[in-house]
């Protein structure tokens, strides 16, 4: 640290902070805090560069520019901690969502009551709904996934 004088150093801090650089390494801060791992340091720098330029997100099936109330996020396989791409807000919703959501989102019979099952598991929360009509509930499946879980 250049300065000793508390407030010289505050403001050194600050303009740090405030410079391309500084700027730079309190997001890649972050984004270790979150699990981002990297080999080498150059690739955390490579990361941060296309956050920087990316002007859309990244997700195919989206493109969506982003905006004040959507902006782009550094998404990152949570179990291995790789860098994957960068998408917008809402896509990285949906795909925490899915990847916490347990692959049990099948529709299954009960037996007793004549009825058909469908039951997912999001957070930890299950949702469940019953109907004697397969193909509705199929289509209730389809509309319930398309809406809460991220579809490829
Ligand atoms: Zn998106």
């Amino acid at each position: 640290m250049p300065y000793k004088d508390p407030i010289k150093r505050d403001e050194y801090n600050k303009e740090y902070r405030q410079s391309e650089i500084g700027k730079m390494n309190v997001k890649i801060s972050q984004w270790k805090k979150l699990g981002l791992i990297c080999e080498h340091d150059d690739e955390y720098e490579y990361v941060y560069d296309r956050w920087w330029r990316s002007e859309q997100c990244e997700e195919p099936k989206c493109n969506t520019k982003y905006s004040e109330g959507n902006k782009k996020c550094m998404d990152h396989c949570h179990d291995t901690g790789l860098f994957r791409n960068i998408i917008c807000n809402s896509c990285n919703t949906k795909r925490r969502t899915k990847e916490n959501s347990s692959g049990t989102t099948h529709i299954y019979k009960h037996g007793k009551y004549n009825t058909w099952v469908y039951r997912i598991t999001i957070n930890k929360r299950l949702y469940q709904k019953q109907s004697r009509d397969l193909e509705w509930l199929k289509k209730y499946k389809k509309e319930f996934e398309k809406k809460y879980l991220y579809n490829n």
